[in-house]
């Protein structure tokens, strides 16, 4: 931005304070653009990331407003992932060695007269990690519909969740929630064939939430067990292709110790990290798509192609008009958000945002760029001016520094 802020006083209209960008480097002042995507801007990404891990942090071992006595509760690690749209090509290792791909002995030939086998031992950077052995047998439909209804097979979820914890412990859910209640944070996370998975933390707590503890009955194993159970019954239907969904049956399910093989800091930092992702690691594109784009000219891998394809077809289809598909056809699908966390789980990325503005304003005040007034009783006229959007020189190598790739402004010029 450019520009400048005159503060007068109100009864003699005496200038009292001027800040003018006209000192700051270029004559420009920086603004931070937030967002939470580490492919659009690095410096806002990093405190998006730093504000997440500070937030799940604080609901497993307190801190920000969240009694310590919330590290004793019973708390859970879980991933749920999605089911199998077809074979893919896939980089496993086991003791240190990589194994082949898919080494059938008996692999059957597909109607496209693809050999369902693949005996390579793939590199970490291979781009083939996530492509389906045939693309033409692979179900793109189901992948985009998986992740558009991803969010309500989550909804589906905690409320089984809470259904079955309950009756595992002889109650009703209603009465459940006078002595327990169950706290969540997740993440999203694409997988290289493009679908979400989500890892989420799940907490015990007494009824009033994380400053109340939870009785002794409701243990991390009871929780476990409701936790096995619901994943595998939850279904979500979308009913004008008679497609029902679930959960896949990969499941992991582990405890959150303070001095255990999962520790609380481990966990922050894996959400954490996820958190300012998006779809581009699986290389579709990091900006809409338009309905005129023409999708064989995006500059996309044909796995991507094929899922924004899938979406624009299905997404034209007025029965499928709510899942909204053409809007996210560059996240494949999902429209759901990238972080979410229950109400009681811990503090909110606004009250840390908050905290932070507050420490910031006092710092501008002694570097003299703000004035020290109340700011009723003075008048303030701001002159504003949009100079232009991306990172000055120094700054762009300090991206590339973090990302370890060359950074390029974005829709703008850094002046
Ligand atoms: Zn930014
Ligand atoms: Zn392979
Ligand atoms: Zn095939």
């Amino acid at each position: 931005m450019r520009g400048k802020v005159e503060h007068y006083d109100r009864v003699t209209g005496q200038l009292l304070h001027r800040y003018s960008t006209i000192r700051e480097p270029d004559g420009v002042l920086r603004v931070a653009c937030k967002t939470r995507r580490a492919s659009r801007c690095p410096a806002c990404a990093e405190v998006y990331r730093a504000d997440t891990y500070q937030l799940v942090r604080a609901g497993l071992v307190g801190g920000k407003g969240v009694p310590e006595t919330v590290s004793a509760h019973p708390c859970l690690f879980v991933t749920l992932t999605a089911p199998s749209f077809g074979a893919v090509h896939v980089r496993r290792e086991k003791n240190g060695k990589v194994l082949p791909c898919h080494a059938r002995r008996d692999a059957q030939t597909c109607p496209h007269g693809q050999v369902m086998s693949c005996t390579e031992r793939h590199s970490a950077d291979d781009p083939r990690l996530g492509e389906p052995l045939c693309p033409d047998c692979y179900d793109y439909d189901g992948s985009v519909l998986f992740n558009a209804i991803s969010p309500e097979l989550w909804r589906r979820f905690t409320l089984a969740l809470r259904r079955r914890f309950a009756k595992l412990n002889g109650l009703t859910v209603k009465a459940l929630r006078e002595h327990v209640s169950i706290a969540f944070a997740k993440v999203a996370e694409y997988q290289r064939r493009g679908v979400v998975h989500f890892h989420a933390v799940i907490r015990l707590d007494g009824p009033d939430g994380p400053e109340s503890p939870p009785p002794a009955w409701a243990t991390a194993d009871a929780l476990a067990q409701a936790v096995q159970h619901a994943t595998a019954a939850v279904t979500a239907e979308i009913k004008p292709l008679s497609r029902t969904f679930r959960w896949g049956t990969q499941l992991d399910v582990r405890r959150i110790t303070l001095d255990g093989e999962l520790t609380e800091q481990a966990v922050a930092a894996y959400i954490a990290k996820y958190a300012t992702k998006a779809a581009e690691c699986v290389g579709t594109l990091d900006r809409r798509i338009q309905p005129l784009d023409d999708l064989n000219r995006l500059p996309v891998r044909e796995h991507a192609r094929r899922l924004i394809a899938a979406c624009m077809r299905l997404g034209s289809q007025p029965g499928l008009a709510d899942l909204r598909l053409i809007h996210w056809a560059h996240m494949l699908g999902f429209r759901g958000h990238f972080s979410t966390k229950s109400r009681r789980y811990s503090t909110t990325l606004g009250a840390l945002r908050a905290a932070r503005e507050e420490h910031m304003r006092a710092e501008e005040i002694t570097t003299g760029r703000l004035p020290l007034f109340e700011e009723d009783t003075v008048l303030v006229i701001a002159h504003w001016q949009y100079a232009g959007q991306g990172l000055s020189p120094g700054e762009q190598l300090l991206a590339a520094a973090i990302t370890g790739v060359p950074f390029s402004n974005v829709g703008g010029d850094s002046r």
